[in-house]
């Protein structure tokens, strides 16, 4: 894991070679202060996470609401400096610039697009202005003619019709300001997109639309998606890999499809036991599963930390097979006691 971490920074004609990834987090902890303004209490949302996104992949980043997904995407987006750690983009340490002066470069290489369009597009503008900005900032020099088509050029990207550039964002739908959003963030001709919770304000059929546009940006354009979510069918649906995260540490991390066939941590069964899944056999009860995710999910620790050593004695990474790696005492190779402990906690579909 730690092989690529040995680039000189700054030359980026060898930092980028295919194998490294554009974005490697490693050891990265963020410490709030809580409390009022002469209290030194902090709250440690990043416990110490090491993460890589790889070039030209989607990488999912789930788990329940308060994990630290945001944190970590913010970090990234140098919308908030972390207490320690280590960011590398393009084999870069970025962590020695102060956030405000991340330069433009950067900014345009990373981008971010928020869970709502709503409120980060300025009511008062049209789509057009929102791109054409972009574009200026991007590329001061762009001609009136240049400007317009690739303003064109943006709209098709993102599969709006190019009259909507003149329209303004209470004119359109959820899906079409999140294009919006998503338009504005290409204009810059970023490396990386940071997508947190993109999806989760809109209808499940406006949803999908929105998943395949991040799989053809990924697949047309190279670009690097990390997509925060909480919904594990969507992530199944469009990440190659997924990272599962726990009360800001990640506990399973793994290529998606296997991880979601067979996950390893008793978390990341809990998080999928909560998705209907008609592949799955056995009958579920909507209700059941509703109380035990409340239950369980509105916990702060794990169900089995009682049981398990964790509270002392923080788990290790084990490999459950290659590039895929689980966190828990309980794990062992065939995930037996993990499962048990999951029948045992009534989660089981049979
Ligand atoms: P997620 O995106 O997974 O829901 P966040 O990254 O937003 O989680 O938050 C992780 C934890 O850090 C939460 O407990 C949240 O309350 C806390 N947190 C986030 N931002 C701040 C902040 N600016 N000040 C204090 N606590 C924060
Ligand atoms: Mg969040």
């Amino acid at each position: 894991m730690s092989a690529t971490t040995d680039h000189a920074p700054g030359r980026s004609g060898d930092v980028t070679s295919a194998g490294t990834p554009v974005v490697q987090i490693r050891g990265l902890v963020k410490d709030f202060p809580v409390g009022g303004l002469f209290s030194r209490a902090t709250f440690r949302a990043l416990g110490g996470v090491d993460l890589d996104v790889r070039r030209g992949e989607i990488l999912a980043l789930v788990g329940e609401s308060g994990s630290g997904k945001s944190t970590i995407a913010r970090c990234v987006a140098r919308l908030e400096q972390p207490t320690s750690g280590t960011l590398r983009v393009d084999g870069v340490d970025v962590l020695r610039t102060e956030p405000r002066r991340a330069s433009r470069a950067y900014r345009a290489k990373v981008q971010m697009v928020f869970q709502d369009p709503f409120g980060s597009l300025n009511p008062a503008h049209r789509v057009e202005h929102f791109l054409t900005r972009a574009l200026r900032l991007h590329r001061r020099t762009a001609s009136a003619v240049a400007l317009r088509s690739r303003l064109a050029e943006l709209m098709d990207t993102v599969d709006l019709d190019r009259a909507l550039l003149d329209a303004y964002p209470h004119e359109l739908s959820g899906g079409q300001r999140q294009r919006v959003a998503i338009a504005r963030a290409l204009a810059v001709e970023p490396e990386v997109i940071l997508a947190d919770e993109p999806t989760s304000m809109l209808d499940v059929s406006v949803r999908i639309g929105i998943l395949n546009l991040m799989r053809r940006l990924r697949d047309e354009r190279g670009i690097s998606l990390l997509y925060i979510t909480h919904d594990l069918a969507a992530a199944r649906y469009v990440a190659d890999r997924t990272t599962v995260m726990f009360a800001g540490e990640v506990v399973e991390a793994g290529e998606s499809t296997a991880l979601m066939a067979d996950p390893a941590h008793p978390y990341t069964q809990l998080l999928l036991s909560a998705v209907p899944d008609p592949q799955r056999a056995g009958t579920f009860d909507p209700a059941e599963r509703a109380a035990l995710r409340a239950q369980v999910l509105g916990a702060t620790t794990c169900p089995y930390a009682a049981d398990g050593r964790c509270r002392d004695d923080s788990p290790v990474h084990h490999a459950v097979a290659p590039g895929w790696t689980v966190r828990c005492h309980l794990y062992r190779p065939q995930t037996e006691v993990a499962r048990r402990a999951l029948d045992v906690a009534g989660t089981s579909n049979a």
